[in-house]
């Protein structure tokens, strides 16, 4: 079974994109997985969404991508990010259109590995920030392991193995990811496993994250890689997007 590269949250920056691929090739990954939320906020939504189908095996739709394609969705959004989607989806052609359109909500890996943008389990909230919501998605999982993305916050939760009780918050344990650090996962126990932003950390460390999911070894690892900030700013900026998506880039938030 191969080790997958999980990329999520790239938000149409392709500075960010480019380091995360690059890094990629020294880490002998043999697919990559796109947990959604390719375009929107981010000046570069085409050439983003040109890399991530030709180098990813698996794609689940965010709901920026959503967004972009049903522009009901996007009162949804704040100001800033409602004024990138009406940018981006003017900006994208037919065919990136289409190719957004035809994204799934889930995709399931090795039938043990469920992929998803936000949450596999209705909820008050689809933002898996902490032991409620993670408990909440824990009874909603049907695999052992859940990869998912949304928050751009890198964290994996740890759920005893399943009885027929549900799974309560105190049971839930929060792991914080270390650059390069592999997280173990018993292979009796559940996990739901967050690779961060690639494109707009909020995490207060400004470092486009990812991260590696080897199924033989049973480890979860999280990269950061630094990329050309300043870059990805100043293309913002000269494509009209609100300053206010730049500005955050540089902070991590
Ligand atoms: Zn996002």
């Amino acid at each position: 079974m191969p080790r997958y590269a999980i990329i999520s949250d790239i938000h149409g920056n392709l500075h960010a994109l480019h380091a995360v691929l690059s890094r990629m090739a020294d880490l002998d990954v043999q697919e990559v997985v796109c947990l959604g939320d390719i375009v929107g906020y981010g000046p570069a939504p085409s050439e983003c969404l040109d890399l991530v189908v030709k180098y990813c095996s698996v794609i689940v739709r965010g709901n920026h991508d959503e967004a972009v394609v049903d522009m009901r969705c996007a009162s949804e959004f704040n100001g800033a990010a409602r004024q990138a989607i009406h940018w981006t989806h003017q900006v994208l052609g037919p065919m990136h259109h289409d190719a957004l359109n035809r994204l799934k909500y889930v995709e399931v890996l090795e039938d043990t590995v469920t992929c998803i943008h936000d949450c596999p389990a209705p909820g008050p909230s689809d933002y898996v920030h902490d032991s409620v919501m993670a408990a909440l998605a824990f009874n909603g999982m049907e695999t052992p392991i859940c990869l998912l993305g949304h928050t751009h916050v890198p964290v994996v939760f740890e759920a005893p193995p399943r009885t027929n009780a549900p799974v309560s918050p105190g049971k839930v344990i929060a792991h914080l990811p270390h650059d390069g650090e592999p997280i173990m996962l018993e292979r009796e126990h559940r996990y739901i496993c967050n690779p961060g932003s690639v494109g707009q950390p909020r995490d207060a460390d400004p470092r486009a994250s990812f991260a590696v999911l080897d199924t033989d070894a049973m480890t979860f690892t999280m990269h950061r890689e630094s990329y050309d900030i300043a870059g990805a700013q100043a293309e913002t900026q000269r494509v009209g997007l609100p300053n206010i998506l730049a500005e955050r880039l540089a902070i991590g938030a």
